[in-house]
C-alpha cells in the first residue's frame, strides 16, 4: 500500500469517538476521515450515514473502518467491513466472545485485509518500561487493583450492564491488556464475581491467577470506588517493589518514580494500525479477552446489593 493517507470511516459515534478517536485522527496525517456511520451520533464536516452498509455503498473509496460501538454489536459490523475488503480497527474489547473474534481473524486473512484488536492501555506511557523492568528481574508476586466509580465513568451506559457488556471487566480488561504484556503467561485458578441483584453483569470481581511456575497474581476489580481512583499493577521482585499506577502512566520502583509522561494512547493506537495496514499484517491478541471469558467460566457468582445509577 502507498503512503498516501488511509481513507477511514468511523462507526458507532459515541463517547470514545468524541473523547479520543476524533482528536487523535485530527492530528494524524496517516489518515483522512472520509465518512461516519451511526444511528444517532454525527461527526461534523464529514458525510454521515445511518448504517455501516449505507456508508460502504456510498463511499467505495473507503479503505479502513474503526468500529467503536459496544462489543455486543461489533461482530456483524466487522464481518460486513471485512467482507467488503476494508481493514478493521476494533475498539476494546474486540468482541463479546473469543470465538467470534477468531472468526473475524480468519475472515480478514481470507479477504487479504488487516484486523487490529486495539488495546489502548497497552500503549500507556510507562507500560514498556514496566515490561523491561519485570523481564530483567525475578518476580515473587503481583497484584492488579483496578477500582473506579462506575457512575463517574459510565453514566447511562445500559449496554455495559447487559450480557456481553462485561460489567466491571470493561475497565478490568484494560488492566489485563497491560498485565498480559508485562507479566509472564498466567491463568485463573479461582474467581468470585459480585453481581448486583438487579444487574446482569458484575460490579466487582476477586480473582487469583498463577503462572505456570507458580507465581501468584491477584486481581481486584471494583466499580464502587468513590474518591481517588486506583488503576494500579504492583509487583514484588528481587530488584525491588514495582508500582505501575495511573492506568500505566507512571512507574515507581521502591517508591522512586522512574518513568512518567503524558499519555498518548490513541495516537499510538492509530500509529500501530497504520503500520499493520502498510505492512499487510493483522494484530489480534486475544489473551485479555480469554481471561475475562475464563473468569466468567470459573467464577463463583455472588449476589450483592442492587445498583442504581
Ligand atoms: P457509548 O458512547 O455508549 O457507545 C458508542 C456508540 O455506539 C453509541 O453512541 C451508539 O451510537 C452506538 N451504539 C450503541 N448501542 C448500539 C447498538 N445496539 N447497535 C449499534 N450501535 C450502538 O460507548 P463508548 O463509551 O463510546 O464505548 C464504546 C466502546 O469503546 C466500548 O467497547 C468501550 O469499552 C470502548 N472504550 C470506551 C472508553 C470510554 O472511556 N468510554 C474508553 C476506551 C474504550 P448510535 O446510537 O449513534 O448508533
Amino acid at each position: 500500500m502507498s503512503s498516501s493517507p488511509i481513507k477511514l470511516g468511523i462507526v458507532g459515534v459515541g463517547k470514545i469517538v468524541r473523547d479520543q478517536h476524533l482528536p487523535a485522527l485530527a492530528k494524524d496525517h496517516d489518515y483522512r476521515l472520509v465518512a461516519a456511520a451511526s444511528r444517532h451520533g454525527k461527526v461534523e464536516d464529514t458525510p454521515n450515514f445511518p448504517t455501516i452498509e449505507a456508508m460502504l455503498d456510498a463511499v467505495p473509496e473507503l479503505e479502513a473502518v474503526s468500529l467503536c460501538m459496544p462489543p455486543q454489536f461489533r461482530y456483524d459490523a466487522a464481518r460486513t467491513a471485512l467482507a467488503a475488503k476494508k481493514h478493521v480497527f476494533l475498539e476494546k474489547p474486540p468482541g463479546a466472545t473469543v470465538s467470534e473474534v477468531e472468526d473475524l481473524k480468519a475472515l480478514a486473512a481470507a479477504n487479504g485485509v488487516c484486523l487490529f484488536a486495539s488495546w489502548h492501555s497497552r500503549y500507556a506511557p510507562a507500560v514498556e518500561a514496566a515490561r523491561a523492568f519485570l523481564s530483567s528481574t525475578t518476580i515473587r508476586s503481583a497484584a492488579i487493583n483496578w477500582k473506579e466509580d462506575v457512575r463517574r465513568w459510565h453514566p447511562n451506559q445500559e449496554w455495559i450492564w447487559a450480557p456481553g457488556g462485561f460489567g466491571v471487566f470493561d475497565p478490568g480488561i484494560n488492566a489485563l491488556s497491560i498485565a498480559t504484556h508485562v507479566l509472564p503467561p498466567m491463568f485463573i485458578s479461582s474467581a468470585e464475581l459480585d453481581f448486583p441483584e438487579n444487574r446482569a453483569a458484575p460490579i466487582a470481581a476477586h480473582i487469583a491467577f498463577r503462572t505456570s511456575n507458580g507465581l501468584p497474581v491477584t486481581m481486584e476489580l471494583d466499580w464502587r470506588q468513590t474518591g481517588p481512583q486506583s488503576w494500579d499493577i504492583l509487583a514484588d521482585t528481587e530488584a525491588g517493589s514495582m508500582v505501575l499506577s495511573g492506568g500505566g502512566s507512571k512507574l515507581a520502583i521502591d517508591g522512586r518514580v522512574v518513568h512518567e509522561e503524558p499519555e498518548a494512547e490513541y495516537p499510538m493506537l492509530y500509529k500501530r494500525f497504520a503500520e499493520i495496514v502498510r505492512a499487510g499484517t493483522s494484530d489480534v491478541d486475544l489473551a485479555p479477552l480469554q481471561h475475562v471469558a475464563d473468569a466468567f467460566m470459573l467464577g463463583k457468582r455472588n449476589v450483592v446489593e442492587a445498583f442504581f445509577d
